[in-house]
C-alpha cells in the first residue's frame, strides 16, 4: 500500500513517550521527515538515539508564545499529529482551577496554536495536508473523576469538526482518532488498578484494551492519501465501547 507519507515534513507534539512516539518511529520508517515535538528533553534525546533521522524540538505546549516560535521555526510543515495531552485525575467536587488552566493550555489551547502555524504552512505550499488530532472515548462518554479531561477532548472533537469546515476548501483533511484505553505512562495512571480496568473492559465489546500501536496504524491512515476523503470525523478505536 503506498502511504504518501515518504518525503512529507510531519509535526507529532506528544512524541517522547507513548503513542506519540511510537508514532514518530513509524512515520520516520515510512520515510517521513518527522519533528517530535515534547516537553522532557531527555525523552526526546532517546528518541534521537533510536531514530537519527528524526528532528527533535523541545517545548512546553501550555506556553503559547514559545510554542508559537518553536514550531514557526520548524520550516514547511505537510502533515501534523496534535497527540500531546495531560491527564489530571479527580473527582468533580475537588476539580482545582489550576487543573482546568493546565488541560485546556495543552489539550486544547495548544492544538489550536501548532495548527494555525501548521495550517498556514500547508496553504502557503498550496499542496494541502492532513492534521489527526489524538482525542479519546472520554469525549464521547462520561468516565469517573475524568470531568476535566472528557471536557478537553469533547472540546477537542468539535475543534476537529469547524478546522474541518474551514479548512477542507484548501484541500487540509482534519480528523480525530478517539482510542480507548491504551496503557501507556498516561492509561497507567487512571487504569492500572485491576478492579478499575476489568469494569472498563467489562464494557468493550473487544473485552480489551488498545495497543499503541492500533492506534499508530489509524493516524497513519488518516494522515494518509488512503484516507483522501475522509474530512471531520471522530474514529473510535475502542473495540466498540462507544457503540454500546
Ligand atoms: P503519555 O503520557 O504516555 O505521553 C504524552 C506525551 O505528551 C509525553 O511525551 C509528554 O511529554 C507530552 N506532553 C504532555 N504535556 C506536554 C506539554 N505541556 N508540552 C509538550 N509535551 C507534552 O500519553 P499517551 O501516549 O497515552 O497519550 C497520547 C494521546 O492519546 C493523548 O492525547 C491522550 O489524551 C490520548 N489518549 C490516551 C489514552 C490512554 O489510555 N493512554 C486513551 C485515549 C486517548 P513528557 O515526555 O514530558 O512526559
Amino acid at each position: 500500500m503506498v502511504l504518501s507519507i515518504f518525503g512529507k515534513r510531519i509535526v507529532v507534539t506528544g512524541a517522547g513517550q507513548g503513542i506519540g512516539r511510537a508514532l514518530a518511529l513509524r512515520l520516520s520508517k515510512f520515510g517521513g521527515k518527522v519533528i517530535a515535538v515534547s516537553r522532557t528533553q531527555k525523552h526526546l534525546d532517546t528518541l534521537f538515539q533510536e531514530d537519527p533521522k528524526i528532528e527533535i524540538i523541545t517545548a512546553d505546549l501550555a506556553d503559547w508564545e514559545s510554542t508559537r516560535a518553536a514550531i514557526e521555526g520548524a520550516g514547511r510543515i505537510d502533515l501534523l499529529v496534535n497527540n500531546a495531552a495531560a491527564a489530571r485525575l479527580d473527582r468533580f467536587l475537588d476539580v482545582k482551577p489550576d487543573d482546568v488552566d493546565v488541560l485546556f493550555n495543552v489539550n486544547l489551547k495548544s492544538v489550536i496554536n501548532v495548527s494555525q502555524v501548521a495550517a498556514k504552512s500547508m496553504i502557503a505550499t498550496g499542496n494541502g495536508g492532513s492534521i489527526v488530532n489524538i482525542s479519546s472515548q472520554a469525549s464521547q462518554a462520561a468516565l469517573k473523576d475524568h470531568a476535566v479531561y472528557c471536557a478537553t477532548k469533547a472540546a477537542l472533537d468539535q475543534l476537529t469538526r469547524v478546522m474541518a469546515l474551514e479548512l477542507g476548501p484548501h484541500n487540509i483533511r482534519v480528523n480525530a482518532v478517539n482510542p480507548t484505553v491504551v496503557m501507556t505512562d498516561m492509561g497507567r495512571v487512571g487504569w492500572n488498578d485491576p478492579e478499575k480496568a476489568a469494569s472498563m473492559t467489562s464494557k468493550i465489546p473487544l473485552g480489551r484494551f488498545a495497543e499503541v500501536d492500533e492506534v499508530v496504524d489509524a493516524v497513519v491512515y488518516l494522515l494518509s492519501n488512503r484516507s483522501s476523503m475522509i474530512n471531520g470525523v471522530t474514529l473510535p478505536i475502542d473495540g466498540g465501547f462507544l457503540a454500546t
